[in-house]
Formats: structure tokens, C-alpha cells, sequence
């Protein structure tokens, strides 16, 4: 079976209420979608996490004419013929995240062929379901107070929606983010998860100055402190804090996260999958966090088909410990504003019990709908 055709689709929508985190606003929602077509019509879906209208040339003008007409079924023989294609010139970044979805969807494509879920053609289930947590709690309004009853409020939803955990926005000043982590935990009890993230919106200083004030709080991760290169602030700040140290959803492949693992700077690794290089990738991350017993939670930032490509990781992630009460993978569910995330998908992603389940049809389990997609559409 070879390959016969490669679309993207570029999607994005308005959001009418704006939110922001460390680095910026958010106004709108983009994405950009991979459809890989076979010769007799079977079609892979996948998506790439990262800016669209300059991921869609990476695939259709340098990716695309090197997989059209070859074997359909080879993906991880074209994940090592692309990545080297593109190396001296790639290595991250677009180069990766447009390989990533291009990977995903030859492994939809791949589960389709065979009848079977992508985790059966991995080897597993380890487990059927994952546990999600909320993210949301970002900025909404520059007025503090404002900002802090927000917050407090939302918090509170995602409680009563029975997630085991939430992740508030921090990284813009210590003093006022220490403030609103504890009106949080405060309002939901010691008995949800609570993390923060910062978007790299620190530097060491005032990481440690909010890492010192929220200490008490019971913080599950502390996630991207700092820059992503600052391989050396993240070791310092590991060695300065009891607080977990997350990152990685700014690295690419097992080269990036050897360095971050053999440094040992984080203890919790977060690659997104539709970026840091697919599920052929990212399974390979994932040996080497377990060699290094850190833990791995994937980023998850996208559609129903981002969802559907993590869920079927996360089936096959090994606790960084075994044990009858090992702990286990966290899938992010991501609460904000975002009009086609379940729109494009004909069975969108739900929470239940705190968990969301993995999809049990062939290749990633979900069925598209074209409808949808061709309303959020837009040409580059
Ligand atoms: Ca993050």
C-alpha cells in the first residue's frame, strides 16, 4: 500500500473571550491538521502542535514529496528518512513538529490498515483510561483582584466537574502568582492536585522566589520555570526546591531529552507528542525517562486528535515506578475557549470520574468530521 496523497488543513477560529499566559494574549485558536491518503482511499489523521501557516509549507513543500508514493506502512523507516533530511537544517522546532504530524497520522493510517487501536499495535494497553487534569486558570483580566475571584471561581468549577487535579498560569510576578495559588488551594481543599506553570516567564531569581512562597502548598510540578535552553537554571532550581521541576514541551526528540535527563534537571518530562516528534518518537522518550525513573506527563495543547494521539501514549507509558499504587500518567485536558477542539471530532473526548478514556476503534480511534473541518478552513 503506498501513499498516495498528503493535505493539511489549516484551522483557526476567533475566541471571544481572550485569555493570557506569561508570554501573551491568546485572541484565536489554530491548528493545523495532516491527512495522509493510501492508494485505495484508507486516510491517516494527525496534527502538529505549533504555528500552522509556517508548519503547512514545512510538510507540503519539503515532507510531502518525499513520502508520496512510497510504502504507506514504513512509518518509522520515514521517521529516520525525514529527520536526517532535514537535520542539518532542523534537529527541532517546525522542522520536528511537522514530522510529528505526519508521524501521527501514518500511525492512524497504520491502525487502520490492521483493524486495531494504535496501543494494540504498540503491544498494550497498560492501562484503558487516564487520569486528567484541568488546564485553564490563565489570565483573564490585568485588574488583580479581578483576576484572583476568576481564578478562584474556575477553580472551583473544575472541582465540582471531578477533576483530581488543575494547573494555574504563573510566570508573571512571584508576589501576586504566590497570591493566587493560595486563594486556590484555599477554595478546592488539600485534596486536589494543584501545579503551575510559567511558560518560561522567569528567570532563576524569581523561580525560586515563587517556588519558595508556594512551597507549602502541596505543588504537584512546577512546570517550565525557565527558558527551555537553560538546562543549567533548571538543574539549579531542582537542587533549590522540594517542589517537583516539569519541562519539556519546548524540546524535541530523544536528543533534546537526553540532555535534559542526563543533566538531571527535571523531574517530571513533558514532550507533546504532535510536536516533539509523534508517537514513534515519543515512545522512545518515554524509555529513556523511565531508564532515568522520571516521571512523564505528556503536553497535550490541541484538537480531539492531539487528545486521541496522547491518550494512546499514555496507554503505553510505563509508571516511573511499579507498584499497586504506582503513579500513573496524568493526561492534560485542556478547559479553555476553543471552538472546533471537539467540533472536528464526531466523538469528543469526555471526562468521567476523573478520567477520560482511551479510544478503542482502529488507528486513533475517532472519526473526522469534514463538515467541521471545512467551516473552520482557512487558506494561508
Ligand atoms: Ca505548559
Amino acid at each position: 500500500m503506498r501513499i498516495e496523497t498528503i493535505r493539511t488543513h489549516l484551522l483557526t477560529a476567533p475566541i471571544s473571550e481572550p485569555f493570557a499566559f506569561s508570554q501573551r494574549w491568546v485572541h484565536e485558536r489554530v491548528a493545523l491538521i495532516v491527512e495522509v491518503v493510501a492508494e485505495g482511499g484508507l486516510v491517516g489523521w494527525g496534527e502538529c502542535y505549533g504555528p500552522p501557516r509556517l508548519l503547512q509549507p514545512v510538510i507540503e513543500r519539503f515532507y510531502a514529496p518525499l513520502l508520496v508514493g512510497h510504502d504507506a506502512l514504513a512509518g518509522a523507516a520515514h521517521w529516520e528518512r525525514l529527520y536526517n533530511e532535514l537535520r542539518d537544517h532542523g534537529q527541532r522546532g517546525l522542522a520536528v513538529q511537522a514530522l510529528a504530524g505526519l508521524d501521527v497520522a501514518l500511525w492512524d493510517l497504520r491502525g487502520k490498515a490492521a483493524g486495531l487501536p494504535i496501543h494494540r499495535l504498540m503491544g498494550g494497553p497498560l492501562r484503558s483510561s487516564a487520569r486528567a487534569y484541568a488546564t485553564g486558570l490563565y489570565r483573564k483580566t490585568d485588574d488583580t483582584g479581578r483576576n484572583r475571584a476568576l481564578l478562584v471561581e474556575e477553580a472551583q468549577g473544575y472541582a465540582a466537574d471531578g477533576f483530581g487535579a488543575m494547573k494555574l498560569k504563573v510566570g508573571f510576578d512571584p508576589v501576586d502568582d504566590a497570591a493566587n495559588t493560595e486563594a486556590i488551594r484555599a477554595a478546592i481543599g488539600d485534596g486536589i492536585g494543584l501545579m503551575i506553570d510559567a511558560n518560561h516567564g522567569f528567570d532563576r531569581i524569581d523561580a525560586l522566589a515563587l517556588a519558595r512562597r508556594v512551597e507549602p502548598l502541596g505543588i504537584g510540578w512546577f512546570e517550565e520555570p525557565v527558558a527551555p535552553e537553560d538546562v543549567a537554571g533548571y538543574r539549579w532550581l531542582a537542587g533549590q526546591t522540594a517542589i517537583p521541576i516539569a519541562g519539556g514541551e519546548c524540546s524535541f526528540t530523544r536528543f533534546d531529552f537526553q540532555i535534559l535527563l542526563a543533566n538531571g534537571a527535571v523531574d517530571v518530562v513533558q514532550p507533546d507528542t504532535c510536536a516533539a516528534g509523534g508517537l514513534t518518537e515519543c515512545l522512545r522518550i518515554a524509555a529513556l525517562a523511565n531508564a532515568a525513573g522520571v516521571r512523564y506527563h505528556p503536553h497535550v495543547w490541541g484538537t480531539g486528535i492531539a487528545i486521541a494521539t496522547a491518550l494512546h501514549l499514555i496507554a503505553m507509558l510505563p509508571a516511573a515506578a511499579q507498584g499497586l499504587w504506582a503513579n500513573e500518567p496524568w493526561l492534560e485536558f485542556d478547559r479553555t475557549p476553543h471552538p472546533f477542539r471537539d467540533a472536528i471530532v464526531k466523538q469528543p473526548f469526555r471526562l468521567e470520574q476523573g478520567r477520560v478514556a482511551v479510544p478503542t476503534g482502529p488507528g486513533l480511534g475517532i472519526e473526522i468530521d469534514r463538515d467541521a473541518l471545512a467551516r473552520f478552513r482557512t487558506e494561508p
